[in-house]
């Protein structure tokens, strides 16, 4: 039985019974009844009208999953968003290429990599998840999926993204930019009015990237982890330096043991630091959120940020930094 329909039935047995005792009792009916939380969107970046979307669809009673996907859902749509979806910046041979998963509150995944022609690659992944017996599909096999499932074909690279690949290529010069466009990989956390919290992660990842080269950010743990016991993290930036760390899992698990989710993202940064001395010259950054709705957010280099939706207000935060 579905656990709100569990706490509707017992609300009811309950009172049904104070009723026949001829006891009514109010306490006992208030104990019982469901306890609403105030459900909040929270983002990497300052990408508000995607935690706007989420948000409204949270405070109208939709669920963790759906909010989140359709949020992203925003960006992946943005043409003039170069860094996610439609639109995306292309690898150094002109294909854009996708990456994006999603988690929900059972702890189930989706995920796709590598995923060409589709504007919408973080519902292919939630197709994955609740189609498929697998977790990950790769390419054209995931390309094939998509379209069998309804999703249509089109071209992705915009006229504005192709002539900024063929400046690049007078150079070839491949040195991700920190911090480009003030925005990057949109991850996602939301908390339903249930409490229970689901996550998304998409990107079309760094910009003229080898082709074939996938980052963190469909990478269950590592991009993106939502365990509904003790919350989410997300992260952004250089997937190569995220994934060694697993940082988001780690992130989660720091959590777990106890540390608030400004002190878990604090130390997965660290951790990063600790591990590659070349951290001057990329970016990471991560948000993470409990159950309690409670946010943290850390990074790297100054001039990353989150944004937020919580009753009714949308609004973003810079995050606090290592180097200032
Ligand atoms: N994390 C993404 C990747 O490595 C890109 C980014 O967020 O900057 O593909």
């Amino acid at each position: 039985m579905k656990r709100r329909k569990f706490i509707e039935k017992s609300t009811l047995t309950m009172t049904a019974l104070s009723l026949s005792n001829g006891l009514f009792q109010p306490r006992l009916f208030a104990m019982n009844q469901k306890t609403k939380i105030t459900p909040v969107a929270v983002a990497t970046w300052n990408f508000q009208n995607a935690t706007k979307k989420a948000g409204e669809m949270l405070y109208n009673g939709a669920t963790a999953l759906d909010a989140v996907e359709q949020g992203v859902r925003v960006e992946e749509s943005n043409l003039k968003n170069t860094t996610v979806g439609n639109g995306g910046a292309p690898d150094r041979d002109g294909n854009v290429t996708l990456d994006a998963c999603i988690m929900n509150p059972e702890g189930n995944a989706g995920s796709v990599v590598y995923l060409q022609h589709i504007e919408h690659p973080v519902s292919v992944a939630r197709k994955v998840m609740e189609e498929t017996p697998h977790v990950m599909l790769a390419g054209e096999g995931a390309l094939q999926f998509a379209i069998q499932q309804g999703f249509k074909k089109q071209d992705l690279l915009t006229p504005e993204s192709e002539e900024a690949w063929k400046e690049w290529l007078k150079d070839r010069n491949y040195k991700p930019i920190i911090n480009i466009e003030k925005h990057d990989t949109i991850g996602m956390l939301c908390l339903d009015e249930n409490g229970d919290m689901a996550g998304a992660c998409t990107t079309s990842g760094l910009a003229y990237k080898m082709n074939g080269r996938v980052g963190d950010s469909p990478i269950i743990g590592a991009g993106l982890f939502v365990d509904n016991e003790i919350g989410g993290a997300t992260a952004t930036g250089m997937g190569e330096a995220v994934m060694k760390s697993v940082g988001s899992f780690l992130v989660v698990e720091l959590m777990r043991q106890g540390k608030t989710p400004q002190q878990a993202c604090e130390e997965a940064v660290m951790r990063t630091i600790k591990k590659d001395p070349k951290y001057k010259d990329f970016q990471v950054g991560f948000i993470a959120m409990n159950k309690q709705g409670e946010i943290g957010s850390y990074c790297i280099h100054k001039g990353f940020s989150y944004a937020k939706f919580y009753k009714g207000e949308s609004t973003d935060t810079p995050s606090d930094s290592y180097l200032k």
